[in-house]
C-alpha cells in the first residue's frame, strides 16, 4: 500500500510555516505500522493542487491533502479535487448546522463565507471537525482514497487521530506484525554508536532486523525493528544486545527526554534539584519546568550571569572569582554549592562557560564550560568544550549537565 501527502499552502513555500505536518502524519503512521513513500508541498492554486492530487492517484493508494479548506478564496482544496474527480458539490444541512452552532456556542456571527464549509463533494464522508468549522473529508477514487484535513494544526490532530487513522486501519489492515523500538542515547556519536552495535547485531539482521539511525545534537536515536512473526523476539533480542554494550549511554526509549526522565527518577527516589546557571541563561530550568509533574522535585535556579550575582546568590567567594576567574573548576564548584545550600536541595548543577568571544583567554577558548554537580557526598566538576552557536551550544551544555545528573541518579 503506497501512501502520498500534499500538503498545500502558500505560506510554507514563502518559508512563513513549517511544515510540521509533514514530520506529524510520517511519525504517526510510522507508529502504526505505515509508511508513507512520498510528500509534497505546493502552493494554494487550483492547478497546483489538481496536478499533485492527479499524479499521486497514478501511485497512491492513499492520498492525504492537508490545507485549504477554510472559509477564504485560497481555500481551494475541496473544490478543485472534487473537480479533478468529476464529482459535484452540494451544501449538507447538517454540516451548515454544526459550523453555526460552532459561532453560535461562542456568541460569534458565522463569518462570510462559513456556508462554503458545508460544500460536500458528492459520495465524500465527513470528519467533524471538534476545534475548528472546516470538516475533514474522505473521498473514494478508483484504487484508493483520498483524505482531506484542515491546515490549523489543533484541527487537524484530533481529526486524524480519532476519526482518520481508524478508516485508514479498517481500509488498508496491515498484513504483517510490524514491531518498533527506538532506544534514545547520548555522549555518544552517531558513528561511535554504530560501530559498538553494527557487527554483534548483524545475526538479527539476517534474521530481519532493520536499524534506523537518527542523529540529533546532542542525542541519537537508535530504531529497531522488524516484520512479522518473530519480530518481537527478534527486536527484544536486538534491545538485549544494545543495552548490554552502551547501555550507559541509553537514558530512555520511544518519546523520553533527557529531562523527563530526570524528573521521574527524583520523583521516584524523593529527591529535589536546584540549579545555578550562568551561560545557559535559565535553559536548563526550562528543560526542566516542561516537564509535567516537576514543580515535586524542582526547587529553583539562580541565574546568575554577573560575578556579583554569584557572590550575592551563591555565596561565591570573591576571591575565587578573583583568583580562577568567573569561568573556572573553582567558581562552578562554588556555584553548585551555593545553590544547593541556598535551596536546600539534596542535587544542585551549575554552569558556567564562555559562549561568546568575551572572556576569552589563551587558555579558556571559546565554548569551555565546567559544570558541576553537588550532593551530600560532594562535588563533582566536568570540563567541556562546546565550539557552536549560542543556542547549540546552550543546548549541548544542557545536555550534558542534565546527564552528569541522570548518572548519578542511576
Ligand atoms: P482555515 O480554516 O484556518 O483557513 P484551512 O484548512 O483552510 O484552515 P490553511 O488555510 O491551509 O487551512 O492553513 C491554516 C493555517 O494552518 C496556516 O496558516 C498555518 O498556520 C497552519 N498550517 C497549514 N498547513 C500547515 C502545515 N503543513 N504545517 C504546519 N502548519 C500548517
Ligand atoms: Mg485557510
Amino acid at each position: 500500500m503506497k501512501i502520498e501527502i500534499i500538503n498545500t499552502g502558500t505560506e510554507l513555500m514563502l518559508g512563513f510555516v513549517l511544515n510540521t505536518h509533514q514530520q506529524w502524519l510520517c511519525r504517526q503512521l510510522s507508529d502504526n505500522g505505515y509508511q508513507v513513500e512520498r510528500q509534497i508541498a505546493i502552493n494554494d492554486s487550483g492547478p497546483a493542487i489538481q496536478d499533485a492530487v492527479r499524479e499521486a492517484m497514478q501511485r497512491a493508494e492513499l492520498i492525504i491533502v492537508t490545507g485549504g479548506l477554510g472559509p477564504t478564496s485560497d481555500d481551494l482544496t475541496r473544490q478543485f479535487i472534487a473537480e479533478l474527480l468529476g464529482v459535484s458539490l452540494k451544501e449538507d444541512a447538517g454540516v451548515l448546522e454544526r459550523i453555526e452552532g460552532f459561532f453560535a456556542k461562542r456568541n460569534r456571527p458565522a463569518p462570510p463565507g462559513t456556508e462554503v464549509q458545508a460544500l460536500i463533494p458528492e459520495g465524500a464522508t465527513v470528519l467533524m471537525n471538534e476545534h475548528g468549522t472546516a470538516p475533514g473529508l474522505v473521498l473514494c477514487f478508483a484504487r484508493g482514497v483520498i483524505l482531506m484535513l484542515p491546515g490549523p494544526p489543533r484541527e487537524l490532530h484530533p481529526m486524524f487521530l480519532n476519526q482518520a487513522l481508524p478508516l485508514i486501519k479498517q481500509r488498508f489492515p496491515l498484513r504483517e506484525k510490524i514491531v518498533s523500538l527506538t532506544l534514545k542515547s547520548t555522549g555518544m556519536g552517531e558513528s561511535v554508536v554504530e560501530a559498538h552495535i553494527r557487527k554483534p547485531l548483524s545475526g538479527l539482521v539476517e534474521r530481519g532486523l532493520t536499524i534506523g539511525y537518527c542523529a540529533r545534537v546532542g542525542e541519537v536515536d537508535i530504531r529497531l525493528s522488524a516484520e512479522g512473526e518473530a519480530s518481537h523476539t527478534i527486536v527484544a533480542e536486538a534491545e538485549k544486545i544494545v543495552r548490554e554494550l552502551i547501555g550507559k549511554y541509553i537514558f530512555g526509549t520511544g518519546d523520553d527526554s533527557l529531562e523527563s526522565v530526570i524528573v521521574t527518577h527524583l520523583v521516584t527516589q524523593n529527591k529535589t534539584l536546584a540549579l545555578a546557571e550562568s551561560c545557559t541563561g535559565g535553559f536548563i530550568a526550562n528543560r526542566i519546568t516542561n516537564v509535567p509533574g516537576a514543580s515535586s522535585v524542582f526547587l529553583g535556579s539562580a541565574v546568575t550571569y554577573s560575578n556579583e550575582a554569584k557572590q550575592i546568590l551563591l555565596n561565591v567567594p570573591a576571591t575565587v572569582l578573583s583568583e580562577h576567574g568567573a569561568v573556572s573548576n573553582e567558581t562552578a564548584q562554588q556555584m553548585a554549592e551555593g545553590a544547593r545550600f541556598r535551596f536546600k536541595s539534596d542535587y544542585a548543577i551549575s554552569v558556567t562557560g564562555i559562549a561568546g568571544q568575551t572572556g576569552v583567554m589563551p587558555e579558556k577558548p571559546v565554548g569551555t564550560v565546567y559544570i558541576a554537580l553537588a550532593d551530600a557526598t560532594g562535588t563533582t566538576v566536568l570540563k567541556q568544550l562546546n565550539q557552536y552557536d549560542r543556542e547549540t551550544f546552550k543546548f549541548v551544555t544542557s545536555q550534558q549537565a542534565l546527564e552528569m545528573l541522570r548518572r548519578r541518579l542511576i
